[in-house]
Protein backbone atom coordinates (compact mmCIF):
# COMPACT_ATOMS: atom_id res chain seq x y z
CA UNK A 1 0.00 0.00 0.00
CA UNK A 2 1.41 3.30 -1.06
CA UNK A 3 0.50 6.20 1.25
CA UNK A 4 1.55 9.85 0.71
CA UNK A 5 2.70 11.28 4.13
CA UNK A 6 1.92 15.06 4.19
CA UNK A 7 3.04 16.74 7.96
CA UNK A 8 1.05 19.87 7.61
CA UNK A 9 1.51 22.85 9.89
CA UNK A 10 1.58 23.34 13.58
CA UNK A 11 1.49 20.44 15.48
CA UNK A 12 1.25 18.01 12.64
CA UNK A 13 5.32 17.81 12.09
CA UNK A 14 5.10 16.42 15.76
CA UNK A 15 1.96 14.12 15.31
CA UNK A 16 2.95 12.95 11.75
CA UNK A 17 6.90 11.57 12.89
CA UNK A 18 4.74 9.70 15.80
CA UNK A 19 1.88 8.38 13.27
CA UNK A 20 5.09 7.37 10.53
CA UNK A 21 6.80 5.29 13.27
CA UNK A 22 3.36 3.45 14.13
CA UNK A 23 3.34 2.76 9.95
CA UNK A 24 6.70 1.26 10.08
CA UNK A 25 5.96 -1.01 13.28
CA UNK A 26 2.80 -1.82 11.99
CA UNK A 27 4.40 -2.64 8.45
CA UNK A 28 6.81 -4.62 9.73
CA UNK A 29 4.93 -6.90 12.38
CA UNK A 30 1.01 -7.27 10.05
CA UNK A 31 3.71 -7.36 6.72
CA UNK A 32 1.98 -4.75 5.21
CA UNK A 33 4.68 -3.93 2.57
CA UNK A 34 3.52 -0.51 2.98
CA UNK A 35 5.43 2.86 1.37
CA UNK A 36 5.45 5.59 2.73
CA UNK A 37 6.01 8.61 0.64
CA UNK A 38 6.62 11.80 2.11
CA UNK A 39 6.03 15.36 0.75
CA UNK A 40 4.85 18.64 1.89
CA UNK A 41 1.30 20.33 1.56
CA UNK A 42 0.31 24.19 3.44
CA UNK A 43 2.48 26.55 4.50
CA UNK A 44 5.84 24.07 3.97
CA UNK A 45 4.63 23.94 0.36
CA UNK A 46 3.59 27.67 -0.16
CA UNK A 47 7.51 28.72 1.07
CA UNK A 48 9.09 25.78 -1.15
CA UNK A 49 6.63 25.99 -4.41
CA UNK A 50 4.78 29.11 -4.03
CA UNK A 51 1.49 27.23 -3.65
CA UNK A 52 0.00 24.96 -0.77
CA UNK A 53 -0.64 21.97 -3.23
CA UNK A 54 1.35 21.39 -6.43
CA UNK A 55 -0.12 19.59 -9.24
CA UNK A 56 2.59 17.16 -9.07
CA UNK A 57 1.41 16.42 -5.64
CA UNK A 58 -2.08 15.46 -6.64
CA UNK A 59 -0.59 13.26 -9.55
CA UNK A 60 1.10 11.53 -6.57
CA UNK A 61 -1.83 11.72 -4.44
CA UNK A 62 -4.16 10.12 -7.47
CA UNK A 63 -1.85 7.80 -7.95
CA UNK A 64 -1.25 6.43 -4.16
CA UNK A 65 -3.45 4.02 -2.69
CA UNK A 66 -3.99 6.78 0.45
CA UNK A 67 -3.02 9.79 1.93
CA UNK A 68 -2.18 11.11 5.79
CA UNK A 69 -2.74 14.64 5.91
CA UNK A 70 -1.85 17.03 9.21
CA UNK A 71 -3.74 19.34 10.39
CA UNK A 72 -3.47 23.12 8.20
CA UNK A 73 -3.35 26.28 9.76
CA UNK A 74 -6.14 27.42 7.56
CA UNK A 75 -7.14 30.09 9.36
CA UNK A 76 -4.18 31.74 8.53
CA UNK A 77 -4.56 31.06 4.57
CA UNK A 78 -6.04 34.18 2.50
CA UNK A 79 -6.17 32.92 -1.07
CA UNK A 80 -4.20 30.18 -1.15
CA UNK A 81 -5.58 26.76 -1.28
CA UNK A 82 -6.50 25.18 1.75
CA UNK A 83 -5.17 21.74 1.36
CA UNK A 84 -7.91 20.31 3.90
CA UNK A 85 -10.32 21.39 1.67
CA UNK A 86 -9.24 20.86 -1.27
CA UNK A 87 -7.98 17.10 -0.95
CA UNK A 88 -11.83 16.32 0.35
CA UNK A 89 -13.14 18.24 -3.09
CA UNK A 90 -10.57 17.26 -5.34
CA UNK A 91 -11.26 13.46 -4.46
CA UNK A 92 -14.83 13.45 -3.63
CA UNK A 93 -14.27 11.83 -0.30
CA UNK A 94 -18.12 12.53 0.92
CA UNK A 95 -18.02 10.87 4.31
CA UNK A 96 -15.61 11.74 7.00
CA UNK A 97 -16.29 9.46 9.56
CA UNK A 98 -15.02 10.64 13.31
CA UNK A 99 -15.38 7.79 16.07
CA UNK A 100 -15.24 8.49 19.98
CA UNK A 101 -14.87 5.89 22.49
CA UNK A 102 -14.12 6.09 26.35
CA UNK A 103 -11.36 4.03 27.45
CA UNK A 104 -10.78 2.00 30.53
CA UNK A 105 -8.55 3.88 33.52
CA UNK A 106 -9.59 7.26 31.69
CA UNK A 107 -12.98 8.99 33.36
CA UNK A 108 -14.99 9.83 30.75
CA UNK A 109 -16.19 13.38 31.14
CA UNK A 110 -20.25 12.68 31.51
CA UNK A 111 -20.15 9.21 31.18
CA UNK A 112 -19.21 6.01 28.53
CA UNK A 113 -19.65 6.05 25.19
CA UNK A 114 -18.72 4.41 21.98
CA UNK A 115 -20.63 6.33 18.87
CA UNK A 116 -19.31 7.55 15.43
CA UNK A 117 -19.94 11.00 13.77
CA UNK A 118 -20.45 10.79 10.08
CA UNK A 119 -20.46 14.32 8.65
CA UNK A 120 -21.07 14.74 5.47
CA UNK A 121 -18.23 16.41 3.75
CA UNK A 122 -18.30 17.62 0.77
CA UNK A 123 -21.20 20.54 0.60
CA UNK A 124 -23.28 22.26 3.58
CA UNK A 125 -22.24 25.64 4.86
CA UNK A 126 -18.52 25.76 3.99
CA UNK A 127 -18.03 28.68 1.12
CA UNK A 128 -15.05 27.21 -0.27
CA UNK A 129 -15.89 23.92 -1.40
CA UNK A 130 -19.35 23.88 -2.02
CA UNK A 131 -19.69 25.42 -5.43
CA UNK A 132 -17.85 24.80 -8.79
CA UNK A 133 -15.72 27.21 -8.40
CA UNK A 134 -15.08 30.38 -6.68
CA UNK A 135 -16.50 31.04 -2.90
CA UNK A 136 -20.52 31.21 -2.04
CA UNK A 137 -19.63 33.51 1.01
CA UNK A 138 -20.11 36.83 -0.90
CA UNK A 139 -19.19 40.60 0.35
CA UNK A 140 -22.74 42.41 -1.00
CA UNK A 141 -21.29 45.97 0.84
CA UNK A 142 -18.89 46.42 3.34
CA UNK A 143 -21.96 45.99 5.93
CA UNK A 144 -23.48 42.78 4.56
CA UNK A 145 -22.00 39.47 4.19
CA UNK A 146 -24.37 36.16 2.51
CA UNK A 147 -22.85 32.91 3.05
CA UNK A 148 -24.73 30.15 1.34
CA UNK A 149 -25.85 26.34 1.99
CA UNK A 150 -25.52 23.73 -0.17
CA UNK A 151 -28.11 20.48 0.47
CA UNK A 152 -28.25 18.14 -2.27
CA UNK A 153 -30.42 14.81 -2.53
CA UNK A 154 -27.05 12.73 -4.00
CA UNK A 155 -24.91 14.13 -0.96
CA UNK A 156 -27.74 13.08 1.33
CA UNK A 157 -28.26 10.08 -0.01
CA UNK A 158 -24.61 8.97 0.05
CA UNK A 159 -24.06 10.19 3.51
CA UNK A 160 -26.97 8.33 4.50
CA UNK A 161 -26.04 5.04 2.99
CA UNK A 162 -22.44 5.22 4.64
CA UNK A 163 -23.84 5.79 8.21
CA UNK A 164 -26.43 2.77 7.71
CA UNK A 165 -23.79 1.05 6.16
CA UNK A 166 -21.92 1.26 9.21
CA UNK A 167 -24.80 1.07 11.81
CA UNK A 168 -25.26 -2.60 10.64
CA UNK A 169 -21.56 -3.29 11.90
CA UNK A 170 -22.16 -1.84 15.35
CA UNK A 171 -25.08 -1.15 17.35
CA UNK A 172 -27.76 -0.99 14.25
CA UNK A 173 -28.79 2.41 15.76
CA UNK A 174 -28.75 5.64 14.00
CA UNK A 175 -29.51 9.50 15.00
CA UNK A 176 -30.39 12.01 12.40
CA UNK A 177 -28.96 15.84 13.44
CA UNK A 178 -30.17 18.27 11.98
CA UNK A 179 -32.02 22.41 12.03
CA UNK A 180 -35.14 21.18 10.21
CA UNK A 181 -37.24 23.38 12.66
CA UNK A 182 -35.54 26.46 10.74
CA UNK A 183 -33.97 25.53 7.67
CA UNK A 184 -36.99 23.62 7.14
CA UNK A 185 -36.13 23.07 3.03
CA UNK A 186 -32.90 21.47 3.15
CA UNK A 187 -32.47 20.29 6.40
CA UNK A 188 -36.53 18.62 6.28
CA UNK A 189 -34.57 17.13 2.77
CA UNK A 190 -31.67 15.99 4.47
CA UNK A 191 -34.23 14.03 7.44
CA UNK A 192 -36.46 12.47 4.52
CA UNK A 193 -33.59 11.02 2.65
CA UNK A 194 -31.96 9.28 5.39
CA UNK A 195 -35.25 7.80 6.07
CA UNK A 196 -35.41 6.76 2.92
CA UNK A 197 -32.53 5.06 2.88
CA UNK A 198 -33.16 4.19 6.55
CA UNK A 199 -35.97 2.01 5.14
CA UNK A 200 -33.72 -0.03 3.04
CA UNK A 201 -31.97 -1.46 6.60
CA UNK A 202 -35.05 -2.30 8.73
CA UNK A 203 -33.04 -3.57 11.36
CA UNK A 204 -31.83 -0.04 12.34
CA UNK A 205 -33.16 1.98 15.04
CA UNK A 206 -33.76 5.59 13.40
CA UNK A 207 -34.70 8.81 15.30
CA UNK A 208 -33.45 12.57 15.22
CA UNK A 209 -32.83 15.47 17.03
CA UNK A 210 -32.39 19.27 16.35
CA UNK A 211 -28.47 20.20 16.86
CA UNK A 212 -28.78 22.51 19.78
CA UNK A 213 -30.43 20.03 21.61
CA UNK A 214 -28.27 17.55 20.61
CA UNK A 215 -25.20 19.10 22.05
CA UNK A 216 -27.33 18.75 25.39
CA UNK A 217 -28.41 15.37 24.66
CA UNK A 218 -24.75 14.07 24.13
CA UNK A 219 -23.00 15.62 27.29
CA UNK A 220 -26.32 14.32 29.36
CA UNK A 221 -25.90 11.06 28.07
CA UNK A 222 -23.54 9.73 25.38
CA UNK A 223 -24.22 6.49 25.83
CA UNK A 224 -27.27 6.33 24.38
CA UNK A 225 -25.75 7.37 20.97
CA UNK A 226 -24.54 4.98 17.94
CA UNK A 227 -24.23 6.08 14.75
CA UNK A 228 -25.00 10.03 14.18
CA UNK A 229 -25.43 11.04 11.00
CA UNK A 230 -25.56 14.58 9.97
CA UNK A 231 -24.55 17.47 7.59
CA UNK A 232 -20.87 18.83 7.13
CA UNK A 233 -20.78 21.92 9.96
CA UNK A 234 -22.98 20.57 12.03
CA UNK A 235 -20.51 17.18 11.97
CA UNK A 236 -17.64 19.31 12.06
CA UNK A 237 -18.57 20.98 15.38
CA UNK A 238 -20.27 17.75 17.05
CA UNK A 239 -17.24 15.47 16.68
CA UNK A 240 -14.89 18.16 18.48
CA UNK A 241 -17.48 17.66 21.28
CA UNK A 242 -17.95 13.90 21.31
CA UNK A 243 -13.91 13.64 21.18
CA UNK A 244 -13.50 16.28 24.29
CA UNK A 245 -16.15 14.01 26.31
CA UNK A 246 -14.30 10.81 25.26
CA UNK A 247 -11.35 12.23 27.39
CA UNK A 248 -9.30 15.22 25.05
CA UNK A 249 -9.43 16.13 21.46
CA UNK A 250 -6.18 14.54 20.71
CA UNK A 251 -7.94 11.22 20.75
CA UNK A 252 -10.42 11.95 17.78
CA UNK A 253 -9.30 9.16 14.96
CA UNK A 254 -10.65 11.00 11.45
CA UNK A 255 -10.96 9.17 7.88
CA UNK A 256 -12.45 11.06 4.95
CA UNK A 257 -13.57 7.98 2.98
CA UNK A 258 -14.74 8.50 -0.96
CA UNK A 259 -15.49 5.70 -3.44
CA UNK A 260 -11.81 5.35 -4.75
CA UNK A 261 -9.57 7.82 -2.18
CA UNK A 262 -9.28 8.36 1.53
CA UNK A 263 -7.51 10.69 3.32
CA UNK A 264 -6.51 10.07 7.22
CA UNK A 265 -6.02 13.61 9.17
CA UNK A 266 -7.05 13.77 12.71
CA UNK A 267 -9.49 15.58 14.00
CA UNK A 268 -8.37 18.68 15.79
CA UNK A 269 -6.86 21.47 13.73
CA UNK A 270 -2.85 22.78 13.94
CA UNK A 271 -2.97 24.00 17.73
CA UNK A 272 -0.79 26.66 17.38
CA UNK A 273 -0.64 27.13 21.42
CA UNK A 274 0.98 24.11 21.57
CA UNK A 275 2.85 23.69 18.47
CA UNK A 276 7.02 22.86 19.35
CA UNK A 277 6.83 21.83 22.30
CA UNK A 278 6.79 17.99 22.46
CA UNK A 279 3.41 17.96 23.84
CA UNK A 280 0.75 17.32 21.47
CA UNK A 281 -1.35 14.18 21.39
CA UNK A 282 -0.25 12.16 18.71
CA UNK A 283 -3.33 10.03 19.19
CA UNK A 284 -5.63 11.18 16.71
CA UNK A 285 -3.30 11.23 13.82
CA UNK A 286 -1.85 7.21 14.47
CA UNK A 287 -6.13 6.36 14.74
CA UNK A 288 -6.65 8.17 11.62
CA UNK A 289 -3.88 6.19 10.44
CA UNK A 290 -5.01 3.13 11.90
CA UNK A 291 -8.75 3.70 9.84
CA UNK A 292 -7.24 4.43 6.91
CA UNK A 293 -5.63 0.87 6.90
CA UNK A 294 -8.88 -1.07 7.66
CA UNK A 295 -10.42 1.05 4.57
CA UNK A 296 -8.12 -0.65 2.48
CA UNK A 297 -8.01 -3.80 4.11
CA UNK A 298 -11.74 -3.87 3.43
CA UNK A 299 -11.82 -2.52 -0.31
CA UNK A 300 -9.19 -5.09 -0.90
CA UNK A 301 -10.02 -7.89 1.03
CA UNK A 302 -6.65 -7.69 2.86
CA UNK A 303 -7.21 -8.99 6.57
CA UNK A 304 -3.67 -7.99 8.16
CA UNK A 305 -4.82 -4.21 7.55
CA UNK A 306 -7.84 -4.50 9.31
CA UNK A 307 -6.03 -6.27 12.47
CA UNK A 308 -3.36 -3.60 11.68
CA UNK A 309 -6.06 -0.97 12.35
CA UNK A 310 -7.52 -3.18 15.56
CA UNK A 311 -4.14 -3.21 16.48
CA UNK A 312 -3.65 0.26 16.86
CA UNK A 313 -7.03 0.66 18.83
CA UNK A 314 -6.00 -2.19 21.46
CA UNK A 315 -2.69 0.02 21.72
CA UNK A 316 -4.52 3.14 22.27
CA UNK A 317 -6.38 1.89 24.92
CA UNK A 318 -3.13 0.26 26.37
CA UNK A 319 -1.32 3.29 26.29
CA UNK A 320 -4.21 5.30 27.51
CA UNK A 321 -4.71 3.07 30.87
CA UNK A 322 -1.02 2.78 31.36
CA UNK A 323 -0.87 6.50 31.05
CA UNK A 324 1.93 5.88 28.53
CA UNK A 325 0.55 9.61 27.09
CA UNK A 326 0.77 12.79 26.90
CA UNK A 327 -0.83 15.38 29.67
CA UNK A 328 -4.36 15.96 27.77
CA UNK A 329 -4.66 12.63 28.97
CA UNK A 330 -3.26 12.33 32.31
CA UNK A 331 0.00 11.07 31.36
CA UNK A 332 3.29 12.91 31.20
CA UNK A 333 5.22 11.98 28.30
CA UNK A 334 6.46 14.03 25.11
CA UNK A 335 4.96 13.41 21.80
CA UNK A 336 7.71 11.99 20.59
CA UNK A 337 8.31 9.93 23.85
CA UNK A 338 4.62 8.81 23.66
CA UNK A 339 4.81 7.83 20.04
CA UNK A 340 8.13 5.95 20.72
CA UNK A 341 6.53 3.93 23.41
CA UNK A 342 3.43 3.27 21.42
CA UNK A 343 5.76 2.17 18.32
CA UNK A 344 7.68 -0.33 21.02
CA UNK A 345 4.32 -1.71 22.28
CA UNK A 346 2.81 -2.27 18.61
CA UNK A 347 5.81 -4.12 17.74
CA UNK A 348 5.87 -6.57 20.60
CA UNK A 349 2.39 -7.17 19.68
P1 LIG B 1 -7.24 23.15 17.33
O1 LIG B 1 -8.02 21.92 17.09
O2 LIG B 1 -5.96 23.28 16.63
O3 LIG B 1 -6.99 23.30 18.92
C1 LIG B 1 -8.04 23.40 19.86
C2 LIG B 1 -7.52 23.13 21.27
O4 LIG B 1 -7.23 21.73 21.40
C3 LIG B 1 -6.22 23.85 21.58
O5 LIG B 1 -6.21 24.18 22.95
C4 LIG B 1 -5.13 22.83 21.30
O6 LIG B 1 -3.95 23.01 22.04
C5 LIG B 1 -5.85 21.53 21.69
N1 LIG B 1 -5.37 20.41 20.88
C6 LIG B 1 -5.57 20.22 19.55
N2 LIG B 1 -4.97 19.13 19.13
C7 LIG B 1 -4.38 18.57 20.22
C8 LIG B 1 -3.59 17.41 20.41
N3 LIG B 1 -3.29 16.57 19.42
N4 LIG B 1 -3.12 17.15 21.67
C9 LIG B 1 -3.42 17.96 22.69
N5 LIG B 1 -4.17 19.09 22.56
C10 LIG B 1 -4.64 19.38 21.34
O7 LIG B 1 -8.21 24.36 16.98
P2 LIG B 1 -7.87 25.93 16.77
O8 LIG B 1 -6.81 26.34 17.75
O9 LIG B 1 -9.15 26.60 16.80
O10 LIG B 1 -7.31 26.01 15.31
C11 LIG B 1 -5.93 26.15 14.98
C12 LIG B 1 -5.78 26.17 13.48
O11 LIG B 1 -6.13 24.89 12.94
C13 LIG B 1 -6.66 27.18 12.74
O12 LIG B 1 -5.91 27.76 11.69
C14 LIG B 1 -7.80 26.35 12.20
O13 LIG B 1 -8.37 26.93 11.04
C15 LIG B 1 -7.08 25.07 11.88
N6 LIG B 1 -7.90 23.85 11.84
C16 LIG B 1 -7.55 22.95 10.89
C17 LIG B 1 -8.21 21.74 10.85
C18 LIG B 1 -7.76 20.75 9.82
O14 LIG B 1 -6.75 20.95 9.15
N7 LIG B 1 -8.48 19.66 9.65
C19 LIG B 1 -9.22 21.46 11.76
C20 LIG B 1 -9.53 22.39 12.74
C21 LIG B 1 -8.86 23.59 12.78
Amino acid sequence: MKIVILPGDGIGSETMACTVEALQALSQRFKLDLELQHDIAGHASLQAHGTTVTPALVEKVRAADGLMLGPMATYEFKDEINPSMFFRKTLDLHANIRPARSYPGMEARFGALDLVVVRENTEGFYADRNVESGSSEMLITPDVVISLRRITRHCCERIARSAFELAMTRKKHVSIVHKANVLKIGDGMFIDICREVGREFPQVLVDDFIVDAMMAHVVRAPQRFDVIVTTNMFGDILSDLTAELSGSLGLGGSLNAGANYAMGQAIHGSAPDIAGKNIANPFSSILSAGMLLAWHGQRKGLPAFIEANAAIEQAVATAVEARQVTRDCGGSLGTRETGQAFAARLLAG
